[in-house]
Parts: C-alpha cells; structure tokens; sequence
C-alpha cells in the first residue's frame, strides 16, 4: 500500500454503474481503502466488498444523522465482529443537520456506538460536525469519550479549529483530511500543527472531490491528489509523509 484512503463510501448507489472500475483504478495504484458504514444495510454493503476485495476493510454503524430512526443494533453487534471490520463509525454528533430534540438522542445513539467499540476493541470513526450559532459538537464529543471510551477514535473530515485538536490529541486520539485541502485554505493551519502520528487521509467519496476534479464524482484514486497536498501544506518531504500516513492507519485500524 502506497496510499490509504481510511473513509470512502463505495458501497453507495453512485458507484452502482462502475464500481469495479472504480476498484481497479485505486488498486493499480496502491492504495488501500476503508468503506465505511451509515445504516445497517451500508454495513453489510460494505462489508461484502471488502470479503471480496484485497486491501479493503469496512466499518459498521448509524450515522448520527439516521440516528432517530427505527434501527436493530443486534444486526450491527454481530458486524462488529466481523474479522473485516475494523472501526465501529461513522457514528457521533451532527449538530449542522439536527433540531435540539434530536441532538439528545444523538448523544444516546453515540454512547451506544462507544460501548460496542469498547466490547469488541476496536477504535471508533467519528462524523462530528458543529451547529448553527458556534454550537461545539467537538467539545462535546471529547467529553463523551472522555466518559465513556476505552478505544482510539478518529475525528474523520476534521473541521474543528487548533483547540478542538489539542484536545483530541490529548486523548490520543486522531484527525483526517479530505479533498478540501486542495481548495480551501482554513484548514492549512490546522494540518499545520497535528503532531506527524495523529493525522490520516481520507477522500469521503463520492462526495468532495480534490481539485482537479472539484465538482466530480469523487473516488479512492483521489487520494493521491490529497495526499500530495497534505505533504506540501506541511512541507514535509512526501517520501517521509506519505509511508508516514499509512502507517498512521495500519496502526489505528491494526490493518
Ligand atoms: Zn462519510
């Protein structure tokens, strides 16, 4: 593996028209890919694919925006324990999408996420994204797993600011970038300052496509681009940077 794209949706209907295609172009380069789970049907999707696939893992869980649904947790405790899965995510706090009645059962939704990484000891991938009004789902976020998590989590499309990630790091846990590296200069600083061991790359395909296909169906090949541009906002020399980030995630996800 050359490259890691640790959070990609490829078992999503976008790719239903090309997905092995899609497999193959990322393949050739090298890179490794982590599908990862929104509800209970993305999870086994994504699971079939990488039973299927070499260097392909998934994760399993309810994204906290489908968190006030009817759902069977069972159904995702039995995925967890998949030999495949190697995070519980992307579950956590959504505060952009919800109405406060929501957010309480985020939070229970959340807690119920923690204890099943705890239990089958496997780290979290977490989808924390902040509200209306400077409303802080990070904060929040670590305080939760301060109570509750006994496992490593990472905070995937990281869009908190420098004390968000200070605290994150303190609790040993990591951060990962997507393609808006390439075209929006706010998270330069950031990036900037995470310690060289806590950061990871990521596309969220199909959504946010790097430049040079901003706008595009994004895919795991995109990585590259990202990866390249994480390198050079950091000035790091990518023959350090880039074995550097892999390894970063064969360690998180003991992949
Ligand atoms: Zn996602």
């Amino acid at each position: 593996m050359k490259y890691i794209d640790i959070h990609c949706h490829l078992q999503f209907p976008e790719y239903d028209a090309d997905r092995e295609g899609a497999i193959n172009r990322a393949q050739k380069e090298e890179i490794g890919i982590i599908n990862v789970g929104t509800d209970i049907p993305m999870s086994e999707k994504a699971i079939e694919l990488a039973e299927r696939h070499e260097n392909m893992w998934a994760t399993a869980a309810i994204h906290p925006n489908h968190a006030k649904e009817i759902f069977d947790f069972s159904a995702l405790e039995d995925m967890a324990k998949h030999p495949k899965v190697v995070a519980i995510g992307e579950c956590g706090l959504d505060y952009f999408h919800s109405e406060p009645e929501d957010m309480e059962k985020q939070r229970e939704v959340f807690i119920q996420h923690i204890e099943l990484a705890n239990k089958v000891n496997k780290p979290l991938m977490l989808h924390i994204r902040n509200g209306k009004d400077n409303l802080n789902a990070y904060r929040e976020a670590v305080e939760i797993l301060k109570g509750y998590s006994r496992v490593r989590a990472n905070f995937h499309f990281f869009a908190g600011n420098i004390e968000d990630l200070k605290s994150i790091v303190d609790l040993n846990c990591t951060v990962s970038f997507t393609g808006v590296v390439t075209f929006a200069r706010n998270y330069d600083e950031v990036l900037k300052s995470a310690p060289i061991d806590r950061i990871m790359s990521e596309t969220d395909a199909p959504y946010v496509a790097p430049v040079p296909n901003r706008g595009k169906r994004n895919e795991p090949l995109f990585i590259k681009d990202i990866s390249h541009a994480m390198a050079s906002i950091r000035g790091e020399d990518e023959s350090v940077f880039l074995p550097k980030i892999v390894d970063n995630a064969r360690k998180m996800f003991g992949i």
